[in-house]
């Protein structure tokens, strides 16, 4: 029996990560399976009880369960601690690090009832439907630092761009199936032309490409990609790339949906996989029953996809959700002309009226 580590954390996540629980637990009803649900502490809750954001009791929750369904962390309380007891810096990465997280993989979906809410023109993100695997353990965030002052007195800073080709090679190779399973166009994002890190990139993925006959592969610098993503969204189907151009390109393509409320992520490579919504904990609307819990959710569709292998389980989430938008029901963040507003309760009741 799969047994899911439910991690609610901070803010909203004590309100959307429950609806996203009764969404899996209708799922396991209706297609008769059976998960397990584990619950933790992280962040604030743990640092009151046990005296750190990611204590030893919940690490090894985490561990020993199948995937792991993680709200948001960060609170104005936490937000006062010193930066090592933070919880982006205390709790996320180190869970990251220590379940081998190496892909970030998130979906850039745009619901066509949702296209005014984009900043963008409806013509231009009308049916947008990005893939995109952002590298999570290597690169500049990972490589030596250091500091130095010159013999004149100048300060100097060096970040070091590292990869290798496994590291490499087992990002590209899930990018590879994804879009293999999916409208199969490849799109690896580099900076070949002056980074040599790049150029490794370039090889590697030329080598695995060769793998995949059926999927049409095409690289891109990434100040182009930048560019494009706001041109012409819609020409990608999956985008692979290194972890900094990651970083900055997936916030980027998270806008052409309009709201973060809807996007969900997953990070993968490890024996167990983490499940969150791309969102943090918003503060500024938390305990009110206005958050939309839609990416949460998206997020459990996820688990299911890819730790669990139920794919029709995963689509039938993602429809019920279509559905629920549709015919126009909508939380505050995504409201438009004519649709009926509800809060986060009845948001996950009604996918579930769906499903
Ligand atoms: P945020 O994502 O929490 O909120 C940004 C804005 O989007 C806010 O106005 C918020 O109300 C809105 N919003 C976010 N999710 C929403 C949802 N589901 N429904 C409706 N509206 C939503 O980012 P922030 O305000 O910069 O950060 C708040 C806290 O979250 C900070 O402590 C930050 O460090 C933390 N954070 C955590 C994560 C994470 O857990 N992965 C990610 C980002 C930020």
């Amino acid at each position: 029996m799969p047994n899911i580590a439910v991690l609610a954390g901070d803010g909203i996540g004590r309100e959307i990560v429950p609806q996203a629980v009764e969404t899996l637990k209708l799922i396991a009803t209706k297609y008769k399976h059976e998960f397990e649900f584990t619950e933790a502490l992280v962040s604030e809750d743990a640092y009151e009880k046990y005296g750190h954001p990611l204590p030893p009791q919940t690490l090894e929750v985490c561990k020993q369960s199948d995937a792991v369904l993680l709200g948001a962390v960060g609170s104005p309380k936490m937000d006062q601690l010193p930066p090592k007891l933070r919880p982006e810096r205390a709790a996320l990465l180190p869970l990251r690090k220590e379940l081998g997280l190496y892909a970030n993989l998130r979906p850039v979906i745009v619901y066509d009832v949702l296209v005014d809410a984009s900043t963008l023109k409806p013509e231009i993100v009308k049916g947008v439907d990005i893939l995109t695997f952002r590298e999570l353990t290597g690169g500049l965030y990972f490589g030596s630092k250091k500091r130095a002052t010159l013999a004149d007195g100048t300060e100097e800073a060096v970040d070091t761009l590292v990869y290798n080709t496994k590291e490499i090679e087992r990002i590209v190779r899930l990018a590879f199936e994804a879009a293999h399973a999916r409208r199969k166009k490849l799109t690896s994002v580099d900076k070949a032309n002056v980074l040599e890190s790049s150029r490794l990139w370039r090889e590697t993925v030329i080598k695995i490409a060769s793998e995949y006959p059926d999927v049409e592969l095409n690289h891109m610098y990434v100040d182009n990609c930048a560019m494009q993503l706001v041109r012409w969204p819609a020409q990608f189907d999956v985008i692979v790339t290194e972890n900094m151009f990651g970083d900055i390109l997936t916030d980027q393509a998270s806008m052409l949906t309009g709201s973060l409320g809807m996007l969900a992520s997953a990070s993968i490579g490890g024996n167990v996989a983490l499940y969150e919504p791309a969102h943090g904990s918003a503060p500024d609307i938390a305990g009110q029953n206005l958050a939309n819990p839609l990416a949460t959710i998206l997020s459990a569709a996820m688990m299911l996809r890819y730790s669990f292998k139920l794919e029709r389980e995963a689509s039938a989430i993602e429809n019920a959700v279509r559905q629920v938008l549709t015919d126009g029901y909508r939380t505050a963040d995504i409201m438009a002309e004519g649709c009926q507003k509800i809060g986060t309760k009845e948001m996950g009741a009604m996918v579930r009226a769906k499903l």
